[in-house]
Order: C-alpha cells, then structure tokens, then sequence
C-alpha cells in the first residue's frame, strides 16, 4: 500500500528523509485523480527513472473556470489509490482545498503568448490555476523529476516553460499520449461520455489520421487541413460545437504550411463534454 499524506508538512519530511539520508531520488507524477491508462503510463516512466514515486492526486478549483465542471469532476479516492498500489507507488500526496489554498492566492501567473492562446483563450484564468498549483506542488514535494503528459500539450509546454524561467529545480519528463484500443485518448472526463457519444468522441482520433493521409497526399496547406478536421468533426452526431482547430509548430506558433513534427491541437464539445486532443504530425504510418 502506499502511503497516504494529507499534509505538505507530512510529504515534505517524508520526501526529505528520503533524499537526504537515503539519497533517494523522487519522481512526481500530479493528477486530478480518477486514476486511467494514461497515469498508469505517467507513474510506469516514474518508476523507470526513480527510487521513489510519489503521486498526487488533487481536483484542483482555480484552475477550473466558474461554468466548469468542477462540481462534477469525477473523485474516488479509494479506488485510486488501489491503482496506485497496483503500480507500485510509494506514497500519494491527496490535500484537501483548506490545506492547499487556507486563503484564496492572490499571485497570478501569466505566460506571455503562452497562457492566453488555445485553451487560455476558451478558458480564462485556467492556466494561471495550473502555473500556480504545479508550483505548489513542486515546492512540496521537490521532486528530482515531475511528469507531464502529451495529452495536455500546451499544459505540457506551458509548465517546462514556467521551469525555465524561474530556475526550478526539476525535471519536466513528458509521456506520450495513451490512447484507448478505439484510438480515444484516455481521460478522466470520458466517463461523461454515453456510449452513442463517445462513439461520436472517436472522431477526433480518425480526424487525425484523416489528417495524415490528406498531408501525406501532397496536401500541407494548414487551413485546408484545418477545414478538412473541421468538416470530418462536424459530420458526427452529438457533436455540440469545435472551441478549436489549430496547427502550430512544437513551441505552439501557428504554421501556414504544415512539416513533420508540428502539432494539430483541438478541443471539442460532444454532448456537455468538453474534449481536448492533440496530434504530432507524421506520427502515423500510413
Ligand atoms: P489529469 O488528472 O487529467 O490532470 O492528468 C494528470 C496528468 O496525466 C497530466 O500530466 C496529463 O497530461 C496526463 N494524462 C492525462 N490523460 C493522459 C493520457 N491519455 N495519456 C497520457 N497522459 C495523460
């Protein structure tokens, strides 16, 4: 079983006696809990380059926007923890909101041309809410190396870009996306998802792959491209609205005409759920 903090004074005596006089390294793997495939993946890389995994596992409010779905966000506790010890983690850091914010932060963090693009645009604040709890936690913790996945690309960027500019003293390693055997990115809110929708969901997937073959056919224009995902998205049912198409290169610039290694980047609406996926161009062997 791994061991349960509830405290940061708890998790960062524990952490330090580790480190210090066990010389063990630390490997920190932050989620919103409802533990999946994809953290699965996060923790296997953790305990691949670590002595010690720690997860933490917070519904964190501020990053949530006032119409969001925090209310509902799915939370089971126990049963992530059960994951967790499946996968051999060490301890899990779960705060409650008094011990995580006993005052409402009044820092804002703001990621010039990083959080106010994509999903800062469709969710105000919401990065700042990251930035912010990311630093909690590593400041917590003080983790050797912190994981990140792919599948919340700018998040990804968004945090090695909030390490290199204040010098912290971490690794961001990043872990690719884990999709289900359909091709559906896993994801906390899939369980929003009834079945007719989340057959409707697996059309971001097949609008990459569709994707993929229209560039591989000499098509490397990005707003045709665009246009094509856009169409193909649409013709699905149960699909509310697009927030988003986008295709930037790997720093999240936007791209006219399109080269292996940049990125197209959505977010989705199907039912009251909202979706984000991400693609790396010329990932697919088609
Ligand atoms: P969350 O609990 O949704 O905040 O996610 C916690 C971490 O797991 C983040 O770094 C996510 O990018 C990562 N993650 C979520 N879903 C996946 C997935 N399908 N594949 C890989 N990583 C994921």
């Amino acid at each position: 079983m791994p061991t349960l903090f509830r405290k940061s004074k708890e998790i960062r005596n524990y952490v330090r006696l580790q480190k210090c006089e066990n010389g063990r390294s630390i490997g920190l793997v932050p989620t919103m809990g409802y533990l999946h495939d994809g953290h699965r993946e996060l923790i296997r890389q953790s305990k691949i380059q670590n002595d010690l995994t720690i997860v933490s596992i917070y519904v964190n409010p501020l990053q949530f926007g006032k119409d969001e779905d925090f209310g509902r966000y799915p939370r089971d506790l126990e049963r992530d923890i059960l994951v967790c010890e499946e996968e051999g983690v060490d301890a899990v850091f779960a705060p409650s909101d008094e011990e995580m914010y006993p005052e409402s932060p009044v820092v804002n963090i703001h990621m010039e041309g990083l959080s106010d693009i994509l999903e800062g645009k469709f969710r105000p604040g919401h990065f700042n809410g990251v930035c912010v709890v990311v630093l909690k936690l590593l400041n917590i913790v003080q983790p050797d190396r912190a994981y990140f996945g792919e599948k919340d690309y700018q998040q990804l960027k968004v945090v090695q870009r909030l390490v290199k500019d204040l010098s912290l003293p971490v690794e961001i390693v990043p872990v690719r996306t884990v999709r289900d055997t359909d091709g559906l990115a896993f994801s906390s809110r899939n369980t929003y998802l009834s079945p007719e929708e989340r057959e409707s969901a697996l059309s971001l997937y097949k609008s990459f792959l569709l994707a993929e073959k229209f560039i591989k056919s000499g098509n490397t224009q990005a707003d045709l491209i665009k246009e094509v995902i856009r169409d193909f998205i649409l013709r699905h049912p149960h699909v509310r609205k697009i927030d988003y198409v986008e295709i930037t290169d790997e720093d999240l610039r936007p791209v006219q005409e399109v080269r292996e290694g940049d990125r197209i980047l959505l977010a989705v609406w199907v039912g009251n759920t909202r979706l984000i996926d991400n693609w790396r161009i010329g990932n697919a062997n088609l």
